[in-house]
């Protein structure tokens, strides 16, 4: 259902609810939601070539993801990241976006932002910036075009680059991230570096992570950040920086290019004491943790009643479900996957 303004004027505001608080003392404050499983990529360590989607049916709609989400900001989530598989591919995601932005405005909500392959930002750039988004994340994980298309099977380089000069034009500050992939990128980390700085965004690297079938080997495909980290650091200066966003990020300074790099290192450091977030599929599971299989479903007490007692009371069980931590491994003997869905379901 297309979220329209006048449909927007009438939802009725959530009451306000104590904060979500873990068994672990963390406060929850931050929500990632998918809201498709469908892109117009076929990244190589994300998907496979033929992949099979979700029925429609079993999407939520953009009603229910507004309900859902304005249910977690009514119990003290002060951010959200809409994401995918590819977010703006999506029919009418700006409806979504739209109707959230209430929250911004109320000042309910500090962030209302997305993480996109960069292909419809062209289209959509200006809009999303009239709702109030201020940052976009985009992955780019090669600047050369051949290379772009073998990685993302079906991506064009030169229309990913036109979406961030739209972002930038329209006033958003977009963040760069980089799977760093081995054999295949490890040789243009500084090059993808300087250009992202040289343009006032920063960059953010990520190591494969351990999450869904695909055809190649991930043991093919892992390179540990900490190797190229001690690589960067023989050609620039870098300065840990104290930038702890309860995230999986450690950021960088860069003197020589004057901006910040991040990695992104779930298989060599543990980041789960600061945990502050869950993430939502756009079937309407919530995954307390990114790295195990638990996950409480929201969407038959979405479904059960229009009112949000039930939906409410599933959000609170599930947080007290938040488990500490992960337990990721790629090694010889582990081979398979850590967790069976792709990173498209849960969106990064
Ligand atoms: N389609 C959007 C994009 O590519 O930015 C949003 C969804 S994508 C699943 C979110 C992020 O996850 C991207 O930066 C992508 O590179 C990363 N990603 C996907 N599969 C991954 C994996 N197996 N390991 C590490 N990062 C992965
Ligand atoms: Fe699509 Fe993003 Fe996955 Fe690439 S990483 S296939 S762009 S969802």
């Amino acid at each position: 259902m297309l979220l329209t303004k006048e449909r927007v004027s009438v939802q009725r505001e959530p009451t306000r609810h104590p904060g979500l608080i873990d068994p672990f003392g963390r406060a929850i404050t931050y929500l990632r939601v998918s809201v498709t499983d469908r892109c117009d990529f076929r990244c190589v360590y994300c998907m496979s070539e033929h992949m099979t989607f979700l029925p429609k049916r079993d999407l939520l709609t953009l009603h229910e993801l507004d309900r859902v989400c304005s249910a977690f900001v009514a119990h003290g989530v002060r951010k959200l990241r809409i994401t995918g598989g590819e977010p703006l591919v999506r029919r009418d995601v700006l409806g979504l976006f739209r109707s959230l932005s209430r929250h911004l405005v109320s000042g309910a909500l500090d962030e209302l932002t997305l993480t996109t392959n960069g292909s419809q930002l062209g289209r959509f750039a200006a809009e999303l910036a009239d709702c109030g988004v201020r940052r976009v994340n985009v992955s780019v994980d090669t600047l050369d075009a051949e290379k772009f298309r073998s990685i993302t099977r079906w991506g064009d380089l030169a229309q990913v680059l036109a979406g961030i000069d739209a972002a930038q034009a329209a006033g958003l500050r977009v963040k760069v991230n980089t799977v760093a992939l081995k054999g295949v990128n490890e040789d243009e980390i500084g090059t993808l570096m300087e250009w992202a700085h040289g343009r006032g965004m920063d960059l953010t690297l990520i190591e494969v992570m351990p999450l869904g079938d695909i055809e190649p080997s991930r043991l093919d495909q892992y390179l540990p950040l900490s190797v190229v980290r001690a690589r960067l650091s023989g050609l620039y200066t870098l300065d840990d920086l104290d930038d702890r966003t309860g995230g999986p990020a450690r950021y960088v300074w860069v003197s020589e290019t004057g901006g910040k790099l991040g990695f992104i290192t779930p298989m060599t450091h543990n980041f789960c004491e600061s945990c502050n977030r869950v993430r939502l599929t756009c079937t309407g599971q919530l995954f307390m943790c990114l790295g195990q299989e638990d996950a409480a479903d929201l969407r038959t007490p979405l479904r059960m009643s229009e009112g949000n007692e039930r939906l409410e009371q599933a959000i609170t069980d599930a947080i007290a479900r938040k488990p500490k931590g992960h337990d990721f491994i790629i090694d010889r003997r582990h081979t398979r996957p850590a967790v069976a869905r792709h990173m498209s379901m849960t969106g990064g």
